[in-house]
Parts: structure tokens; sequence; C-alpha cells
């Protein structure tokens, strides 16, 4: 402040009480001459009072949390700043306008590294800039976010797993029937190379979110990453539609979200084709009116019972057509979350206990689509195809097939389009018209997708591409 601005306050002061009575005066609204002027001097004195308390205000980290990608900070508004210096390890890194309180620092993301941060309001008048005191620094240890991996309950046990992160010394898990997680019950799993933990005391009948985050300690101090992305455990809901007619459905169908940038808000069933013990001693039927099969298959044609699972063919390696299958349904799940959409499971372990019609009946209830992935019984490593809806009349006409076949179909064709344009091998028209269980059940666009046979290469690779076809079929 030099000495002439010091002599317009002093004078500025007298002006103001001139302009208060005068203002008393002229309720009315009469024009005052000479406003502007005097405006302009009261503008001078306030800027000049509030610099000198601006100077001794000292801003405040109200937060600090590890994202996704980088530390976010808070602070709390300070009067007349013009904007705020963002301080990381006694670095400037960058400068935010006055409107902001809130930072995300995407270069504070080396995992395990612990960060300080300090932040300073500076407000700018004619070209100068004033500054605040320095804000209390505060310190975060960013902590890359872990995701779930397979989330089951099975025989009233609930069992999650996730990706380790090296730098973690440790693990929280929340699970609630909220997704808000309200009230979320939280287990806390100790050890740098934990990674799967019992969640228990979950009822039967309900559903559960469940998210974890690492945490990492640093002297006394302990630091947690960002939340995952949750999973939500589903329970079999006897009143669904057709419920009723499946008779093996006590583990639960895990659906998980997908933290794709952009979601699809669409969900995909993904079915790992057989793999149900004791599915084969079990019949079910055929279809929801008591009607015969109107084509040949695994079961014969005119056929009113089937096994409610079966346990599949065997390719030629050895690998059991349930192994390969939910090898490549893991494969499809993460490329399908990738890509943005949700993706329901009915199946991740070697045994699931829920049958074809139960597969279906979850499906329908949880999901936009249903996919069940199969290896077809040749050995000619003919290709891959679907199983598309039979041209027969009374089928076509009967109920739920009758509202969903032409969706059947097309679901159909984009997946072995898009399987066609990422490199797999197609068999024929890539279709085969077989009257399947799961199409006489589904309410939903649902296909079964022969990936190709006993002879087929089920390399790492092979599954890759086959998911990615997958996923462009989706996106189609
Ligand atoms: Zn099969």
């Amino acid at each position: 402040m030099n000495k002439k601005t010091m002599k317009m306050i002093i004078a500025s002061g007298i002006i103001v009480i001139a302009v208060t009575i005068m203002a008393g005066i002229n309720n009315t609204g009469f024009k005052m001459p000479g406003r502007a002027t005097v405006n302009s001097v009261i503008e001078a004195e306030e800027t000049s009072t509030t610099v000198t308390d601006f100077e001794k205000e000292r801003p405040v980290i109200a937060s600090i949390v590890n994202n996704r990608n980088g530390i976010a900070i808070t602070w709390n508004k300070i009067e007349g700043a013009t904007g705020y210096y963002i301080y990381r390890d006694g670095k400037k890194i960058c400068q935010v306008k006055k409107e902001t309180t809130k930072y995300t620092d995407k270069g504070a993301n080396k995992n395990g590294t612990l960060y300080g941060f300090s932040i300073m309001a500076y407000k700018t008048i004619n070209g100068k800039t004033y500054k605040s005191v320095i804000s209390p620094g505060v310190k975060s240890c960013f902590l890359k976010g872990s995701s779930i991996d397979i989330l089951t309950k099975k025989a009233g046990n609930t069992h999650v797993s996730w990706r380790k992160n090296s730098k973690a010394n440790g693990y929280q898990v929340q699970y609630s029937t909220k997704q808000s997680f309200k009230k979320a019950r939280v287990k806390t799993v100790k050890g740098q190379n934990k990674k799967s933990a019992k969640l228990s005391k979950l009822k039967n009948t309900k559903s559960y979110y469940v998210r974890l985050r690492g945490y990492v300690r640093k002297g006394k101090k302990k630091y947690y990453s960002h939340w995952s992305t949750c999973a939500k455990i589903i329970p079999w809901n006897g009143k669904w539609e057709f419920a009723g007619y499946s008779k093996i459905h006590t583990d639960s169908a895990t659906l998980y979200f997908s933290s794709a940038p952009k979601t699809k808000k669409k969900t995909v069933c993904i079915n790992a084709g057989h793999g149900t013990k004791g599915g084969e001693s079990v019949m079910t039927l055929c279809h929801p009116d008591g009607s015969g099969k109107v084509t040949g298959g695994s079961t014969a044609a005119g056929a009113i019972r089937a096994t409610s699972i079966n346990s599949g063919t065997v390719l030629n390696d050895g690998t059991t057509e349930a192994q390969a299958t939910l090898k490549l349904a893991m494969v499809v799940k993460k490329k399908l979350l990738k890509a943005g959409y949700n993706v329901l499971m009915v199946r991740e372990g070697e045994d699931s206990q829920i049958d074809n019609i139960g597969r279906t009946v979850f499906a329908n209830n949880c999901a936009d689509y249903h996919i069940a992935l199969h290896y077809d019984s040749s050995s000619s490593d003919k290709g891959a195809f679907y199983i598309s809806v039979p041209e027969n009349k009374s089928y076509r006409n009967m109920y739920p097939v009758s509202k969903n076949w032409k969706k059947h179909n097309k679901l159909g064709k984009n997946l072995v389009w898009g399987m066609e344009n990422a490199g797999v091998k197609i068999y024929g028209k890539g279709e085969m018209a077989i009257d399947l269980t799961q199409t006489s059940y589904s309410t939903i666009p649902s296909v079964d997708l022969e990936v190709g046979d006993k002879s087929s290469n089920h390399s790492n690779k092979a599954l890759k591409t086959i998911a990615s076809g997958i996923v462009k079929g989706m996106n189609k």
C-alpha cells in the first residue's frame, strides 16, 4: 500500500458517512449526483482494509483422500480470494480459480508413496497479487485401489477375492444390504499377502453389496486406497417367473459393476456352460407349458423332461467343457466390464449349484442379455456358431419364446458377427437351430454360443480373441 492510497482511505471514510445520510433521505430512488465517483472511492477503501485481513488468512485443508487416480484434497473457502495455489511436497503444482475448493492431483499416483500438500489463497488487485498465509501441511500415502476378483455365495458361505496390492498392509471389506453402504459391516484383513476373505452372518434371502479397499501404514498413520467398485450377491428368489421350474438353485449369482469411465448401463449374464454337481440326476421340464422338444440336441426330440443340466463334453486334450467354458467366461467377464457392461455371473467355480433353468431365471431377472458359453461335441474344429431358434410354428408361438425369439436370433447374429470380425473361425452361416431349455425359458435376449468344438484351440490367446469378438458383438 502506498501513501496516496492511505490518504484516499481516510478521505473515503468521511464520504461514506455522507453518502449513508443522503441515501436515507433519498429512499424514493432519487438519482444521486456524482454517485459513480463516490463508489470508486468506497471500493478502494474496502480493498485496502481487506488486503490487510487477507494476508493474515490461513486456509486449511479440510480433507485428503486417495482417489482412483490420484490424491484429492478439499479446503475451506477464503473470502475474497481470486484463487488458490496448491503445493505438493513444497512445490507449487497448480493454481485454481476462486470457485474451486477441491482438487485432485493426478500426479500423486505412485503406489505406496507418501505425498504432502499445502495450499495458499491469493488475491489479485490491479495486477498486484497478495498472498495468504500457507495452510498447515497434510499428508497421504497414495495406494492404488483394488478390485473384486471373485465374489461367491455357496451354501451360506460368502467368499471374496481380489488382486493384491504389493504395497498394502491389509484390506477392509465392507458389505451391506444397501448400495449406499449405510450401516455396512466391515471386515479387516491384515497382512501384505492376503487376497481373499470369508464374510460371515449374511442372510440367505437378502442381496448384499460388497466393496473393498487396501490400507498402508506409514509411521503411526493408516492410509486407505479408494474403494473398489462394488459387486452384488443376489440370492435365488422363489417369486421370480419360472422359478418353480428350476430344481437346483442354492447358490447365489453375482453382479459385477463396471468401473469403466463410461458405463453402458446394461448387464450381460455370462453363463459358463455346465458345472453343476448332481445336475444330471435331476430332471426338469423342457418347456414351461409341458410340451415336448421340437428338435433333437443333447435331449431327443419329443422329450418332455431333460436333465436339469448335464456335464458337457470333454475336449480332445482332456479339459472338460465345464473347465474350458469357465476359463473363457472369466476372460469375457473382464473384457465386458472393461468395455462398460455390468456382468452377472452364475458360475465362477468348478461347481455352481444352479441348473439351466435356474441360470436362465437369474439372467431374466437380473440382466439385460444372457450369453451361455459352450464347446460343441464335434471334433473337426468346425468353428463357432450360435444356437438359433428353430423355425417351428408351435415353438415360436409358445410363451416366452413367442415374445423373444427374434431378439435371441439377433443377439446370436451380432455375437457371431463380432467373433468373425475378431478373427474367430465361424462354422457355416454361424448358426444351428436347436430347441434349448435356456431359450424356452428366456424373457430377455438370450443365446447359447458354441465358441468352438473339442479340437478348438483354447489357449489364453484364443480365449481373448473370442472374448473380444463377444464385446464387439455386444457393441453392435
Ligand atoms: Zn455345452
